[in-house]
This record gives C-alpha cells, structure tokens and sequence, in this order.
C-alpha cells in the first residue's frame, strides 16, 4: 500500500466526497485522481521517470497537492522547497538535490529564468497560474527559456496513460530539506513507507473519519502539513480545505463557511489566533486542535483553551521522523506542557550520552525508532550515520519523561545555556516571561559573556509600551533562580520566525 493506491481506492469507494476545497470550489476525490493521473502522464511525456527528482516552489493550492501525489505516481522524488527562499537557498537545494524538473509558482518566473542558464541538467519548468495575467508574461519569455517552460495546466490537461509504475515501500518518494541540528541543509529522504506509515497512524491516533474537514494553512513544503493535514485526511477520505495564507479573520471565515472539523497549527497561529478582536464564533464546530513544529508555550495553550473551551492537542516530531513522534492523546489526559505519549509503531527513549535509556524524570536526548524514520540524508552517509544509530534516531533534542509515559521537550541540545556551568533551558525562562501579563512573545539565547562563557539574554514582544526591562527581570527572579534571569532584555515589534514557526535563534544572536 501506499498513499497514492489510498487516493485511488478512495476515488473508487466514495468518488463525490470532496478531497479538498479551495478558492470557494470543491474538488472530488474522482475529480483528484483523474487530475493525479493526467499530471503523471504529463511528467512522463516531459521525460520525468522514476527515481528523477522534482522540485516544488509552491504555495498552498491544489498544485501543491496534484504535484506531489502524481509525482509518487510515478516514483519519482518529490523536494519541496520553501517558495520563500532566497535564490541562493534555492540554488543550494536544487544542486545538492540533483533536481530534473521544477514546479514553480508563476511569481516566481524570475528564478525560472535564472534558473534555465544555471542548471542546463534541468528538463522541465512547469509554472502554476495563480495570477491572471501569466499567459503573456508566459509568451513573452526568450526563445531559450520557453523550450523548457510549461504551463501547469497543459500538463495537467494530458491523456492518462494505462501502464503503471511499480513502486516499492523502501523506494524514497520525497525529500526534504531541513537545517537539522547543525551546519548545511540535509535532505531527509523519506519513502513511501514512511509516508505512508506516519499518515495511517497520525490519522487513527485522532480518529480522523471521512467526515472529517481539516483545515490546511501550515506551509505545505513543511513536513508537519506534508502528514497531518494533507496525507492523513486524505488516507481516511476526509477532506482538506487549502487556505492560501494564515490570516486569523480568513481562517475563521474559512472554519465556519467550511464547517471545519480539525485545526493544526504551530504556536504563534495559537497566538494570533487567540489574540484577534474580530468574530471568533466560527470554530464551535472544531472537534481537534492540534499544535506542533515547535514548543507551544504553557500560557498560550491555557488562554486558547480558555477562551475556545476545547482541548489543545500538543506533539512532536521532526522531518527525519517524516515527522510524527508523539501527541497528546485524545482519550486521556492532556498534560500542558507535554508532547504527550508515542503515536502507535512508534517507539520514543530518552537516553544519556552512551544511549543508555534514562530513569523517569530525567533529561537526556530524546531518540525515536519505527517504521516513519528515514531512510538517511541524501549523499550524507557520515551525517546519516552519526543521526541513525543501532537504528534510532537521534533527534538533537533534549526532553524527559513521566511516570505515565509523557514526554516533555526541555530543548534543543545546542540551545541549552550555560552560565558558569549552570544549565539554563531557554524554553523555561520563555516560560515564566510568557505568564506575565505585559508579554505577547519572548525568546531567550545565549550570549558569550568574559567572565560566565554565556549570559542569558531575552528578546521580548510587548503588549504595552511603558514595560521596562528591569519589570521582567524583577518578575523572573520571582521565579526563577537568579543565574536563569535574564541580564538583559530586550524589545522588539516581532520576533524574526522561520515559516514554519521556529524562532530563528542565530538571528537573534545576530542583533548584538
Ligand atoms: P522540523 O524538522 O523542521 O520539523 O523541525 C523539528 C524540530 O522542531 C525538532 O527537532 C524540535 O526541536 C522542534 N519541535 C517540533 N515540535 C516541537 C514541540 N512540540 N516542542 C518543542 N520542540 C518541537
């Protein structure tokens, strides 16, 4: 089995359910899977075969979706990558990468330009319309460029061809690029087994059902949307509503009009979402929110469920793990701060530096085993082989677990601080900052320091502009031990994040 037989048995059981919605129009399943297998057949005459890699510039449309589903069909690699990125980060990906074919958003034209004279290995550009006014543009492009240049729907428009591809579980279907722990992006290669794996048991661990809608505005080049909100609603035949963009009012215009049943998000969305002042009626009907990607921090879950009288479902897991691990589970308790218990074939330890398992309660790193762990890191087998050891994969992060088998993520191992020996976790001083009543976001890193090695310093998002510095300090140490305080705090209007809702740490470092 793998996700693409799911779509086409779907097809075949419940044709006029609706696989996903956007833009204000419905898309059957029948209707999806014919798209799927026209687009293959599209790939195929353009000379993309198994095993040849294509890159995604995409945003969250239902290219995004036809893309990657017919590019399994024919056993090809998919590598999603950021649209984003700056062409330096793009080029980096599609060179380490060795990418045949690209997917690219038609605001991206630019870089296809660029792209045709950079990489002469590259077969095809296949650009989506989401503006109306690409086909002159289109028609406009050089000689040179248009030889390689496709329109998206041309591809998709061709005959469905009758032979299929056989593909294998081990045989790789998508790579991603993550920064990981350390040093240059990795790319994480993933297979159909391990897709397939992660999204089965992601969508039994909360019962999704066909009745399910999920709403789908995490960025989809990101391994948490890649399996929570499109390949574990569409295994289960539920459906995806695709939002473009995160924007609180749409998405809560998007949950009512839609009758969206499950939200996931990281937790600045929480945030935002808590915090907007319009009409937030419109997610009675939510049956699941579920946070991940990053730590979601105890206060903003509390306010979120306050104020939505529904129960937040944190977890965790990463690109490597294609990406779940755990999740707070739906029948039992939820534990804040938690990233709850091992989803099911997954197995979760914390062990200490030898790999020895730890006793209840204390931190060591977190390693995982099953069968959504990757396959190892394309054209890395020394970075694959320190990451994937005796089988297990050594996450980078540091956590511990209770008595009951909850896990807690203390932090990242290379974010931990250490002020004259004293470890100090960012994640707990955020913590403390989050519950005072003037903060809306906070981030704390580690600073060189003469006489310490490090000093603990605070980035802070105020809610009021007469807090000062020396207010949070003095909170904290109410808290905390003195050496956890903050030496220093500052104030920004935002926090610079990932797109994936990380905050970028080095950045911050960068600021002094
Ligand atoms: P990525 O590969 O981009 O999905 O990033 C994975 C990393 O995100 C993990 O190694 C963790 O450091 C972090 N992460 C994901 N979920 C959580 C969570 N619930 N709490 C803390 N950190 C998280």
């Amino acid at each position: 089995m793998n996700l693409v037989d799911c779509v086409q048995r779907i097809a075949l059981e419940q044709p006029d359910k609706i696989a996903y919605h956007f833009g204000g129009s419905d898309t059957t399943y029948k209707e999806f899977d014919q798209l799927i297998n026209r687009f293959a057949a599209g790939l195929h005459e353009l000379g993309v075969n198994k095993g040849d890699h294509v890159a995604f510039l995409l945003g969250n449309t239902p290219h995004y979706l036809i893309s990657l589903y017919a590019t399994m069909k024919i056993g090809a690699v998919a590598i999603p990558i950021n649209p984003m990125y700056t062409q330096d980060e793009i080029s980096y990906i599609i060179e380490n990468g060795d990418v045949n074919a690209v997917i690219a958003l038609d605001s991206l034209l630019p870089l296809v330009k660029a792209g045709v004279k950079l990489f002469p290995g590259i077969k095809a550009y296949i650009i989506c319309e989401t503006t109306p006014d690409l086909e002159g543009k289109f028609n406009a492009l050089s000689n040179e460029v248009k030889k390689k240049a496709y329109l998206f729907s041309a591809i998709a428009a061709s005959s469905p061809r009758n032979e299929s591809v056989e593909i294998k579980e081990d045989d790789v279907a998508i790579i991603l690029y993550t920064s990981g722990t350390t040093g240059v992006p990795k790319g994480a290669m993933l297979t159909h087994n391990n897709l397939y794996s992660n999204a089965r048991d992601v969508a039994q661990f909360f019962k999704m059902t066909k009745d399910d809608r999920v709403i789908a505005t995490l960025p989809l080049f990101h391994v948490f949307a890649l399996t929570v909100v499109v390949n574990a609603p569409l295994f289960q035949g539920a459906s995806v509503l695709l939002a473009p963009r995160f924007s609180p009012g749409e998405i809560y215009e998007l949950a009512g009009s839609q009758k969206a049943t499950v939200f996931a998000g990281v937790p600045t969305m929480f945030n935002f979402l808590y915090q907007y002042e319009g009409n937030t009626d419109n997610f009675s009907e939510l049956r699941l929110a579920i946070s991940g990607g990053a730590p979601l921090p105890v206060q903003v879950l509390y306010n979120f469920e306050e104020k939505f009288k529904m129960r937040v479902s944190e977890g965790y897991g990463l690109s490597e793990a294609s990406p779940v691990t755990c999740f707070n589970p739906p029948e039992r308790e939820r534990k804040a701060g938690s990233i709850g218990t091992s989803i099911p074939h997954v197995e979760n330890k914390v062990v200490d530096e030898k790999g020895v398992e730890l006793p209840h309660g204390e931190v060591g790193e977190l390693i995982v085993r099953g069968p959504n762990v990757m396959e190892g890191y394309y054209k890395m087998p020394e970075e694959t082989a320190s990451t994937i050891r005796n089988g297990w994969l050594y996450t980078g992060d540091l956590a511990k677990q209770d008595d009951e088998g909850y896990f807690y993520i203390v932090d990242r191992k290379k974010d931990m601080i250490s002020v004259g020996g004293f470890k100090v976790y960012p994640r707990e001083v955020e913590e403390v900052l989050f519950t005072h009543p003037d903060v809306i976001e906070a981030a704390v890193v580690g600073y060189p320091d003469e006489n310490l090695g490090e000093a603990v310093h605070a980035f802070v998002v105020a809610g009021k502009p007469d807090t000062t510095a020396l207010d949070l300090q003095q909170y904290c140490g109410e808290h905390l031990v003195k050496y956890k305080v903050p030496s220093v705090i500052r104030f920004l209007e935002e926090l610079p994040k990932s797109s994936t809702g990380k905050v970028l740490r080095r950045s911050l470092k960068e600021i002094e």
